[in-house]
C-alpha cells in the first residue's frame, strides 16, 4: 500500500511532466474508483494549465490556473504510469499534455480516488478538514506531540496512526520511528517524557526523509524503467523484519498482531 514517501515521490515524478503544461485531454475509462469521479471533471480540466503540484498527507495535489486542484489518493494499489506504451485494463484515467506526454492512473483494486476541489477551499475538503499537521512540517515537533498526547491513555502507536494527530503516517513508518526513538509501541502516550517526544518527532522525520531519499536515489526522476511512479525498495528498520536483528541493539525483532495489524518492534531497547 502506498505510504507517504511513495505519494511524495509520485508527486516529484509527476512534476516535470505536468508543471507549466496544459492538460490536452483527460480520458475517464470508467466512472469511478472508490467513489464516482466528479461529473464535470473533464470539462473543468481540459485545457487547464498545471501551475503547481504538492502533497497533503497521502493525497497528491495537482493545481491548475482555473482555480481547481485535482486531488488524488492511490488507495491500496494505485500508481501513475508515465508515457506507457500501451493503455491496459487497469489504467482508469489517461491524461495527455499539450506536448504529447501521457499519464495513466492504474489501480487494479480501485480503492483510490480522484476529486476536483476549488483550490481556495482545499482546507474544507472533507479528509483535510480534521487532519493534524504534516509530519515533515515545522509545526510537528516534540512540543506539538507533548500537547497532542497529554493525558491520553491510548498506546502511542495507535495515536501516531490517528490522522487527526498527525497526517499521513501509516503502519510501516510508525513502527520504524518508534524503534529509532526507542519507545515501545504500547507505551501510554500521555506518560512519555518531553525529551523522548522530541526524539520521537525527529525519528518520524528521519524515517520518512530516508524513504523519500531512497526513492530518489534508486530511480531516475522517481520513475522506474517501466514508467511506474512511486514504488521503490526501501530498507525498513523493523517493519517486515521479524526475527532479524534490531538495528539499534541487535536483539531479535518481534511481531505482534493487534486487530489484524502487525506491529514490529524490539522488546530489548524499546521502552
Ligand atoms: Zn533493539
Amino acid at each position: 500500500m502506498p505510504e507517504l514517501p511513495e505519494v511524495e515521490t509520485t508527486v516529484r515524478g509527476l512534476t516535470p511532466v505536468l508543471k507549466g503544461h496544459r492538460i490536452g485531454s483527460i480520458e475517464l475509462r470508467r466512472g469511478d474508483l472508490r467513489r464516482p469521479f466528479p461529473p464535470d471533471l473533464r470539462q473543468r480540466l481540459t485545457g487547464a494549465r498545471v501551475t503547481a503540484l504538492g502533497r497533503r498527507a497521502k493525497y497528491g495535489l495537482i493545481e491548475t490556473d482555473r482555480g481547481d486542484t485535482l486531488v488524488f489518493h492511490l488507495g491500496m494499489s494505485g500508481h501513475w504510469r508515465v508515457d506507457p506504451e500501451e493503455i491496459g485494463k487497469h489504467d482508469h484515467v489517461v491524461i495527455r499534455t499539450d506536448v504529447g506526454r501521457r499519464l495513466a492512473l492504474n489501480d487494479h483494486r480501485r480503492f483510490g480516488s480522484l476529486d476536483l476541489v476549488r483550490t481556495e477551499a482545499l482546507g474544507d475538503y472533507a479528509p483535510f478538514a480534521v487532519m493534524g499537521p504534516e509530519p515533515l512540517g515545522e509545526d510537528f515537533d516534540g512540543a506539538y506531540l507533548h500537547r497532542a498526547l497529554a493525558s491520553r491513555s491510548a498506546p502511542v502507536k495507535a495515536l501516531l496512526l490517528d490522522q487527526r494527530i498527525v497526517a499521513g503516517l501509516g503502519n510501516i513508518y510508525v513502527c520504524d520511528a518508534l524503534n529509532l526513538a526507542g519507545i515501545a509501541p504500547g507505551r501510554t502516550a500521555g506518560r512519555i517524557s518531553r525529551p523522548r517526544l522530541d526524539r520521537l518527532a525527529e525519528s518520524v522525520k528521519t524515517v520518512l526523509r530516508a524513504a523519500i531519499a531512497a526513492g530518489g536515489s534508486s530511480l531516475r526522476d522517481y520513475v522506474q524503467p517501466n514508467g511506474e511512479l512511486g514504488y521503490f525498495s526501501s530498507d525498513w528498520r523493523v517493519y517486515g523484519r521479524e526475527g532479524k536483528a534490531c538495528p539499534a541493539c541487535g536483539a531479535a525483532i518481534r511481531r505482534r498482531v493487534d486487530s489484524g495489524r502487525s506491529t514490529f518492534h524490539c522488546q530489548a531497547c524499546q521502552r
